[in-house]
């Protein structure tokens, strides 16, 4: 007899399908790191011009020479540096699947590195951050001596808690451990220092970078990683080889030729979060306590439960994300809209804290 259950992997039993919030006419979806700008349309019509060049039948082009040639000028790399993935989600696995025998990560943080390295049978440590969530460097390089960590991962500025590392103390990990060290940089766009100048002198370096957030193509599905050229051929390895298709590539590069339209967006959003965050800041006598953001978000506990805080939210039309749990009790997290959005948020915050 047929017995599905026996062919399963018991070790992946646990895990959840990942279950986004739908999207849905009239709401204000703030609860995904989204950009809230549309794409300008002068990329858009780029695209367009450059997509019709394309041939449907063929495979796109596997190296995605021209995206990533657009990118090496952006960061000032080589070619050789960089490696693009089907999102910087596929990266994560990847680097999993290349170099996860022991991997570690501050925690609370993204939660897909936890969730890749259970899927690539990696071992996962997480290691506390302090209690203002800043990175413990003593302990995790006490932790990675302890345990001969492969892998470290370190989210700058960090999601969901909106803190940024020390370039200086990243370097100074960097010299200590024999790991491999990962700065994912998906926010450094909106604020943070950024470690990349580090690669020329440190081989264990690897920066991961998206075009989700700041660039507001997240449809488009395109992360990169820059490293020393001997790590990028470790991951060239396990590559799928047609990862990136022909309308991502273009969509990039096409927003690549186009960067001062992505800045202005990115000054109205750092803007936006300032003032939210003041704003927010304002409410601490309606039990509202924000944590400070270099990201296009915001962390913030309030004294009603979490859950009936984010639903009483989404009554009024405004999605954010419930991300209670160890190390973040009682935590929501709001993505920084335009202005107009993150006056309607409040409204629906302040509306909300009344009800309940
Ligand atoms: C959003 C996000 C990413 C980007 O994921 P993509 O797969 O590139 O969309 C990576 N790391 C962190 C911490 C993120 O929040």
């Amino acid at each position: 007899m047929f017995d599905l259950q026996k062919l399963c992997r018991e070790d992946l039993q646990h895990l959840q399908p990942y279950k986004p919030n739908p999207v849905a006419e009239g709401i204000l979806k703030l609860d995904a790191n989204e950009s809230p700008f549309d794409l300008p349309l002068a990329i858009k019509a780029e695209i367009q011009s450059l997509i019709g060049q394309e041939l449907y039948n063929r495979y796109p082009d596997p190296q995605a020479e021209r995206m990533i040639g657009a990118i090496a000028q952006y960061v000032g790399l080589n070619p050789e540096q960089l490696i693009a993935g089907n999102g910087s989600d596929e990266l994560i696995l990847n680097l999993m699947l290349c170099f996860g025998k022991m991997v570690l990560a501050a925690v609370p943080t993204f939660s897909m590195y936890r969730i890749h390295a259970q899927i690539a049978q990696a071992r996962f440590l997480g290691v506390d951050r302090k209690a203002n969530y800043e990175v413990d460097f003593e302990l995790l390089l006490e932790e990675a001596k302890r345990t001969s960590a492969s892998l470290i991962f370190i989210c700058s500025p960090n999601n969901p808690t909106g803190n940024a590392v020390e370039k200086a103390k990243v370097e100074k990990l960097l010299t200590e451990t024999e790991a491999l060290v990962v700065i994912d940089e998906a926010y450094i766009e909106f604020g943070g220092e950024s470690c990349i100048s580090l690669l020329e002198q440190y081989p264990n370096l690897i920066i991961l970078r998206t075009f989700s957030k700041a660039f507001g193509l997240a449809g488009m599905r395109v992360g990169y990683l820059a490293a020393d050229p001997t790590v990028i051929q470790e991951l060239q390895r396990i590559k799928q080889p047609f990862n990136i298709n022909n309308y991502s590539q273009i969509a990039v590069y096409a927003a690549l030729q186009h960067q001062d339209l992505i800045e202005q967006q990115v000054r109205i959003i750092q803007s936006g979060r300032d003032e939210l965050q003041l704003q927010m800041q304002q409410l601490a006598m309606m039990g509202i306590k924000t944590y400070p953001s270099s990201a296009n978000f915001i962390l913030f506990e309030a004294y009603q439960e979490a859950g009936e805080l984010s639903e009483a939210l989404r009554q009024r039309g405004v999605l954010i994300r419930n991300i209670s749990g160890r190390g973040l009790e009682n935590c929501l997290r709001v993505t920084v809209g335009t202005p107009e959005q993150n006056t309607a948020f409040l409204e629906a915050l302040v509306e909300s804290i009344s009800e309940l």
